[in-house]
């Protein structure tokens, strides 16, 4: 008889905003007059999303198994991250239920970008559009966080048939 394991895992990541870098989140380019500081793409949502895949399966975080000291994942996308996180785990034998996903930025505004993050994200990780959610808030100008610096949390939930 087979039974369903269920597992959870959380994600969070912040990168600093600087001049002179492009803004991409959940894998789409935003125009803004700032993009945000890091060895990859500084994609604070998608590396938030790795962590919760990663995390759910028991399989550490993402500077495990990409870390930022190895040129090889110099300015790499954060979709390729994300889709080699989804592998990692795919071959374990776990698929994603849903991710649920919170930004926080002051600026830029996501809500016209929304649609097509969360299409790259169901593309990358192969689940319906309706099991990805993202929730954008400000920090509500308390502090550095959404006005210096872009944060994201995620967490995930996975499956996996065992034997029972
Ligand atoms: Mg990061």
């Amino acid at each position: 008889m087979k039974n369903i394991q269920y597992r959870i895992g959380i994600g969070y990541d912040i990168h600093r905003l600087v001049s002179g870098r492009k803004l991409v989140l959940g894998g789409v380019f935003i125009p803004f007059f700032k993009g945000l500081f890091a060895h990859s793409d500084g994609d604070v949502l998608l590396h938030a999303i790795c962590d919760a895949l990663l995390g759910a399966a028991g399989l550490g975080d993402i500077g495990v198994h990409f870390p930022d000291s190895d040129k090889k994942y110099k300015g790499i996308s954060s979709l390729e991250l994300l889709a080699r996180s989804a592998n990692k785990i795919a071959v374990r034998g776990f698929r994603v239920e849903n991710v649920d996903t919170v930004l926080i930025a002051d600026n830029p505004k996501i809500s016209p970008y929304r649609a097509r993050i969360i299409n790259k994200i169901s593309s990358v990780l192969k689940i319906p559009k309706g099991s990805i959610n993202l929730k954008a808030t400000t920090n509500e100008g308390v502090g550095p966080i959404g006005k210096k610096a872009i944060a994201s949390y995620a967490v995930a939930l996975l499956r996996k048939a065992v034997r029972g």
